[in-house]
């Protein structure tokens, strides 16, 4: 009987070789599984937080195998850094990764008290070729009924602020830090923050959704949904409308809808709307008068 870290090469290489049978010929790697894949460890269980000098041996997969795509440059990056663009995979490449990432995801128990009260997991919405993409916390009892991030209230702002853009749902691709609904065990309704253990148990999927739809910028909502992807820094009050690096693509915190909808003060709305424009102004998107003016007036 293998080891757990064989036991877990095993399952990866299986997996490489499953995709292989399905005309995948390279796969995009987040740096945290290329680091479990190459730090053995002396526990016999996967590795944590190797040194970055440690991490730059590449994964030999077996011979035949889909080749692991990862620039070395992509392989010592950290949240935040600048790195250049990992290479794009084909469409049909891109679309089958996706597809597999999407599976293991539904599949997922890692975290098996939210595996046992979801309803459904809710992966990622929108378009896998998304300049834009939009990350919240996790999901509510909506999104847990759907299956799909950003449908409840605090989503249907969301959608109004994608159209005030000029872009629609489907333009965009929309995910959360967390794939299950965080459980309220005990009550009826009602929401809570997803723990770190939650958020570091999950986290990979949502690098590996990003690496795949190599997005032009990401907008954060939320404290939690910047928090998820750059680490605790400043409180989303000072670090919205600033822009910032998630491994070399801009970055833009703004508030959650939810906020919006507990706050309706036309200058919190503006805040929002600014960063959008912010963004607007990044993808270079033609913006009008009237947008410009959005919130600005009672
Ligand atoms: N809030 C989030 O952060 N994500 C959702 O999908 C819904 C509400």
């Amino acid at each position: 009987m293998p080891d757990a870290y064989g036991q877990f090469l095993d399952a990866t290489i299986q997996h490489l070789e499953d995709l292989k049978s399905h005309g995948v010929r390279h796969v995009a790697v987040s740096p945290e599984t290329l680091r479990t894949l190459t730090q053995p460890p002396a526990t016999g269980t996967p590795a944590s937080g190797p040194a970055r000098a440690e991490r730059q041996k590449p994964a030999v997969p077996e011979a035949g195998a889909p080749q692991l795509v990862v620039e070395q440059a992509t392989l010592l990056a950290l949240p935040g850094e600048t790195v250049p663009a990992a290479t794009p995979l084909e469409p049909q490449a891109k679309a089958a990764a996706f597809a597999a990432l999407r599976e293991r995801a539904l599949a997922c128990v890692k975290c098996p008290h939210l595996a046992s009260s979801r309803k459904n997991v809710a992966f990622g919405v929108g378009s896998i070729d998304a300049q834009l993409m939009f990350v919240g916390e996790a999901p509510g009892a909506d999104e847990d009924e759907q299956g799909e991030p950003f449908v409840g209230k605090a989503g249907q702002l969301l959608t109004k602020i994608i159209q005030a853009t000029g872009l629609s749902r489907a333009d965009v691709y929309i995910a959360n830090i967390l794939k299950c609904r965080p459980d309220t065990p005990g009550q009826s309704a009602g929401n809570r923050k997803p723990t770190s253990d939650e958020m570091a148990t999950c986290i990979p999927y949502l690098h590996e959704q990003i690496d795949l739809i190599r997005p032009k910028v990401i907008v954060t909502l939320g404290a939690t949904a910047v928090e998820g992807l750059l680490g605790k820094t400043l409180g989303i009050t000072k670090l919205r409308g600033t822009w910032k690096m998630y491994r070399g693509t801009p970055l833009m915190p703004t508030y959650h809808p939810a906020y919006l909808l507990r706050n309706q003060a036309m200058s919190e709305k503006r805040k929002v709307w600014e960063d959008m424009l912010a963004v607007m102004e990044k993808l270079e998107m033609p913006i009008n008068e009237k947008q410009r003016n959005y919130f600005l007036k009672a």
